[in-house]
């Protein structure tokens, strides 16, 4: 059994849902279907779930929402009426209106109740729809097949144990079940969503719950490229790569799925296969636990900018039992996440992303150092981007990091940090914002020789 899951620029329109629906009557196997809400026709489109955020938002502020509310019925007017099954309209107008009408004690629960109305319309009508074409399909409530989430201590959407042995269930209907994406409900029967692009999540719980043979996932391009194809032209394309690289890249910036989303499949060993709705012949990207082949050394190069740096100094550091220990809990008391820590001897050097590390938290951090340390000295850097190189045939070959640190060198950027893990999988290097993409350019140039 296979879980197809289509974003939002697959359901575009009536065509796009037709090449769904196509794709999936292709192969008896997919028999559960995952919905984004309609996305950008056009670049200059906006999406669904942007139309819906703006319908909440006029509510909220106490406006009349009458005209946000028109946009959204009319994007679903048009897709039913060219489907032919405009009678499937009022039910989705319905939903939408008492969504959006309904009484509300908090913003934030109201905002999420709308916001996941475009997907649940749109599993409502791509259901509609392959019923009119004789196929036998159902819409798929989350509250009625047991999708329970939670918000966990930071505020995030996270998945209650118990949902997987509900949603496995859906392993022996006889119909295709259309699920909606990117929403699931509370024990207490209030919608929850995750963050955007979250039916990527949804659909990999789906997949883990019925535990599928593969996990598809259907978007806009034919594979997930080795570097961003906004830097360089005709990038490499990735057809294999491990759930560890992806998980490396997705950190440095490549948002291929969403970051949660490969969790659910990952610990279950189900393949993730990226495929290409507009294209469907194409080979696609698989991520697998174990690689059958390497196309490269390297499997792909990213970077991203917004990190700074903050590196303490302390003679005979080395020597201080617990002085680490310390520190740490000097940054985890403000709640701050630390992404990487190189040290040398007497120095440690904590990077941190800088929108989990405001100026006020900063003061009070260096603060608590100074007088609980007894430190040399501290020094905070506001300017840092990571590059990556991913690769797991790295592993068994010699002399890239020199390879990469000379033409780096040669190109006149400066590596502020290097850091390489022994699992080598992976190298990074952190250089100045202003040279992140020109980084990521040098590195393909040298280790892709294009
Ligand atoms: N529709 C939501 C968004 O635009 C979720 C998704 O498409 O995955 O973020």
């Amino acid at each position: 059994m296979k879980v197809a899951k289509f974003g939002g620029s697959s359901l575009a329109d009536a065509f796009q849902i037709k090449k769904v629906c196509d794709i999936v009557l292709s192969d008896p196997e997919k028999r559960i279907v995952v919905v984004s809400a309609p996305g950008k026709r056009t670049k200059d489109d906006i999406k669904v779930t942007d139309l819906l955020i703006a319908v909440a938002k006029a509510r909220l502020a106490g406006n009349d929402y009458e005209k946000e509310i028109k946009a959204v019925i009319e994007r679903f007017n048009s897709i039913t009426s060219d489907l032919n099954i405009s009678d499937v309209l009022p039910e989705i107008e319905n939903t939408l209106r008492t969504t959006a009408s309904a009484s509300y004690t908090n913003d934030v629960k109201y905002l999420d109740s709308v916001k996941a109305m475009g997907e649940d319309c749109c599993a409502r009508l791509v259901a509609k729809y392959l019923n009119s074409i004789d196929v036998p399909a159902e819409y798929c409530n989350p509250k009625e097949k047991g999708l329970f989430l939670k918000h966990d201590a930071n505020g995030k959407a996270v998945i209650l144990n118990e949902s997987y042995a509900n949603l496995s269930s859906l392993a022996t209907s006889d119909k295709i079940c259309i699920f909606p994406g990117f929403y699931g409900y509370s024990k207490e029967g209030e919608i929850i969503t995750f963050s955007r692009g979250g039916s990527d999540i949804t659909g990999s719980i789906l997949a883990g719950a019925v535990k599928a043979d593969v996990y598809e996932n259907w978007t806009d391009v034919d594979n997930v490229f080795a570097v961003d194809p906004r830097l360089v032209n005709n990038p490499f394309p990735i057809t294999e790569i491990t759930y560890d690289e992806m998980r490396e890249l997705a950190y440095a910036g490549f948002n291929v799925l969403h970051e949660e989303a490969l969790y659910p499949v990952f610990v279950r060993g189900i393949p993730v296969h990226i495929k290409n709705t507009n294209n469907p012949s194409s080979s696609g990207t698989k991520i697998v636990s174990k690689r059958t082949h390497y196309d490269s050394l390297v499997t792909g190069i990213a970077g991203e900018s917004g990190f700074c740096t903050v590196t303490i100094n302390k003679y005979l550091m080395n020597r201080q039992i617990g002085f680490v220990m310390n520190l740490l809990k000097i940054f985890s008391d403000e709640g701050i996440s630390i992404e990487h820590m190189p040290s040398g001897i007497d120095s440690i050097t904590f990077i941190i992303r800088k929108k989990n590390f405001t100026e006020e938290k900063q003061d009070r951090v260096l603060k608590k150092i100074y007088s609980e340390m007894n430190v040399d000295s501290v020094s905070v850097e506001r300017d840092l981007a990571i590059v990556m190189i991913v690769g797991q045939a790295m592993a068994n070959s010699v002399g890239i990091m020199a390879r990469a640190a000379s033409a780096l060198g040669n190109a006149g950027i400066n590596l502020k940090i290097v850091n390489q893990g022994a699992s080598e999988i992976s190298m990074m290097f952190g250089v100045s914002e202003a040279y992140c993409k020109y980084a990521v350019r040098v590195l393909y140039k040298e280790l892709f020789r294009y």
